[in-house]
């Protein structure tokens, strides 16, 4: 999850797509496809959650939303963080923008889930419409958000599929400062860019969306599925992703 400001020429090459696109007005559609790693996909019952998460994450009012499996994918790392920073994912999803190699991309979010561990950061990472996170196994245990509590119970299928939602939030140009942390009768409740840094006395982020500072020390945790107010006005000013 941890954002490091400097990306390499994977995100300078992703830049040139958004910067020749600058102007375009809001999107009233958008595709979002994800892929599994082979070891993902060992696992039943994760392209059901993926499915599941993305599609009451992103269900927003202002576009219709089309979200796809694109199949298993064989990638030399299950680390959900490393796959993306180390270029490995961003090139397979270039390459299939012109046509080359086994990936199919859509224009606004290619996600890839793999099996990689879930507790020290970063296990994920999203850069412009291009995402990967870790825990497979996790997500195959984990309940649809329709068929829990709203928010969400913090467990760790809930808090590694909250962390799929906020990879996904950062390839569509969000960042951790769109997420808040709120008090829900004696619980506080994070939303996905948000997550975990909610009980975190490292995170120094300056949120643009309300205060955390007081809802920072207690301890009945909840996880919502659902993005911020703020970051859903962010989302609606989305212009547009991959020139496909
Ligand atoms: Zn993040």
């Amino acid at each position: 999850m941890k954002r490091r400001t400097v990306l390499g020429s994977v995100g300078s090459l992703l830049s040139v797509g958004a910067l020749a696109y600058a102007s375009r007005d809001p999107v009233n559609r958008i595709d979002v496809r994800f892929w599994l790693s082979e070891r993902a996909a060992t696992y039943d019952g994760v392209v059901e959650t993926v499915d599941a998460y993305l599609a009451t994450a992103l269900d927003l009012e202002w576009w219709s939303l089309e979200v796809s499996f694109g199949g298993v994918v064989s990638v030399s790392t299950e680390d959900g963080a490393a796959v993306t920073t180390g270029g490995e994912w961003p090139s397979r999803v270039i390459a299939g923008s012109v046509g080359r190699g086994d990936v199919d991309p859509v224009a606004d979010v290619n996600l890839l889930v793999t099996d990689g561990e879930m507790q020290t950061a970063p296990t994920g990472y999203g850069l412009p419409h291009v995402a990967s996170v870790g825990g497979a196994r996790h997500l195959a245990a984990a309940s649809a958000p329709d068929r829990q509590p709203d928010p969400l119970p913090y467990t760790t299928p809930n808090r590694v599929a909250q962390v799929l939602v906020h990879e996904v939030g950062h390839a569509l140009g969000l960042d951790h400062d769109h997420g808040v942390a709120y008090r829900r009768g004696d619980t506080v409740v994070a939303t996905p860019m948000l997550s975990t840094y909610a009980w975190d006395p490292d995170y120094d982020g300056r949120p643009r969306c309300g205060s955390i500072a007081s809802e920072r020390t207690g301890d009945d945790r909840r996880l919502a599925c659902a993005f911020s107010e703020c970051a859903r006005r962010e989302l609606e000013t989305y212009d547009g992703g991959l020139p496909l």
